[in-house]
């Protein structure tokens, strides 16, 4: 029978628990990980960078996803100087299919301030590196603690659910309640000894053993100490927290050829701020309404956002797709420019620029493209 850990009510402070459990629970994390753990290229070389590059490719990315893309990432910019000396453009399309571009941004940014202000070295501090752009307090305690050994915690979705379970915390992981418990016993257990092993530890059971579904209580080194196990609802934590809301955003786009039979279609780089910022995208506009006339609207959106007057076609295709927030209907339709050699497109009132792109060049030279508009490319591709 699985032993239950005290329980955390209101007048037990976290890290008086954890000092309880600490020397016990942090030795059986640590002999799991050391013969569960998964190879992967961060940890067999783990630089400052390297750990740099993948935490913050791993922010809302899944392991198997990343791999891939950190190794082309790592080729093409095999330090910070090289990352730092890359123009925002080539950072982009080396990011490009991972989503969230926001990141790469800022992560582009810092590594120029890095240069500046570092020498080019990575800094070692907590508080150093909270000041850079993109690093918040998880990713700061991931590099400290795994790329310089340094008594630092990390805090991500898989360490709040396995603390969450471990301890049958009573708050929503993201509540500020929540927060504040979880980040003052990830800090209470961080050994001195390997914090790198330990928060590594942590974050492989969340991904591998103590899943959102399912958890594999059986394979678990925590299992006679974890509280949600003892009452036989393991899954019923971390407790769930209000839903966001996620709003309807309908929207139309263009194929438009340069003329006909030629494979080169007309894109535009996306403004420098907000949604999708700085992407290139098939040239179109969001609807003032769910019931505004589709055509209409997409002939104008040519007009005003590139100054190319057309006449729209048949439509093509319909994408669905889901950000943090929005959840995004958009329709496509072809689209013929009314003057039958258009000039080179020039940006007007939205895009930053726009061009004629033959799609399907080799990554290192297309422009960058949202995962989005790799959906829409296939969709149209499949009309
Ligand atoms: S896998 Fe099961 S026993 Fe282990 S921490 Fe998660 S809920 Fe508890």
């Amino acid at each position: 029978m699985p032993r239950a850990s005290p329980s955390l009510d209101s007048d037990q402070s976290a890290p008086a628990v954890a000092a309880e459990l600490a020397d016990d629970l942090v030795c059986a994390l640590r002999g799991w990980y050391f013969t569960h753990q998964r190879r992967l290229p961060w940890r067999d070389e783990p630089s400052p960078y390297r750990v740099w590059v993948s935490e913050i490719m791993l922010q809302q990315t899944q392991v198997q996803t990343v791999l891939p893309y950190f190794e082309r990432f790592l080729a093409a910019f095999p330090d910070v100087a090289a990352l730092a000396a890359a123009p925002e453009e080539v950072v982009l399309a080396r990011w490009a299919g991972l989503g969230y571009y926001r990141r790469a941004r800022h992560l582009h940014e810092a590594a120029r301030r890095v240069m500046a202000a570092h020498g080019g070295r990575v800094p070692t501090s907590v508080e150093a590196l909270l000041a850079l752009p993109g690093i918040g307090r998880y990713t700061a305690g991931a590099i400290a603690s795994i790329a310089y050994g340094q008594r630092a915690a990390v805090l991500d979705g898989n360490v709040a659910r396995v603390l969450s379970r471990v301890f049958a915390l009573p708050d929503a992981p993201a509540s500020s309640a929540g927060q504040r418990r979880l980040w003052a016993l990830a800090e209470a257990l961080v050994p001195a000894a390997d914090p790198s092993a330990h928060n590594q530890a942590l974050m492989e059971l969340g991904a591998l053993v103590c899943t959102p579904r399912a958890p594999a209580c059986s394979r678990c080194p925590l299992a006679d100490r974890c509280e949600a196990l003892a009452l036989g609802t393991p899954e019923a934590f971390p407790r769930a927290g209000r839903k966001p809301v996620v709003k309807p955003l309908f929207a139309v786009a263009a194929l438009v050829h340069r003329h006909a039979g030629s494979a080169e279609i007309l894109l535009g780089k996306r403004p420098a701020d907000g949604l999708l910022a700085g992407l290139w995208e098939l040239p179109g506009a969001e609807l003032a309404s769910p019931r505004a006339h589709r055509r209409k609207a997409l002939a104008r959106a040519l007009c005003e956002r590139a100054d190319l007057p057309a006449a729209i076609g048949d439509h093509l295709a319909t994408v669905e797709h889901q950000f943090t927030h929005r959840h995004l209907r958009l329709e496509i339709f072809s689209a013929t420019p009314l003057d039958p050699a258009p000039p080179a497109p020039r940006p007007a009132a939205f895009y930053q620029a726009l061009a004629w792109v033959a799609p399907g060049a080799p990554d290192g030279d297309a422009p960058p493209l949202s995962t989005l508009t790799r959906k829409v490319l296939a969709a149209v591709e499949r009309a």
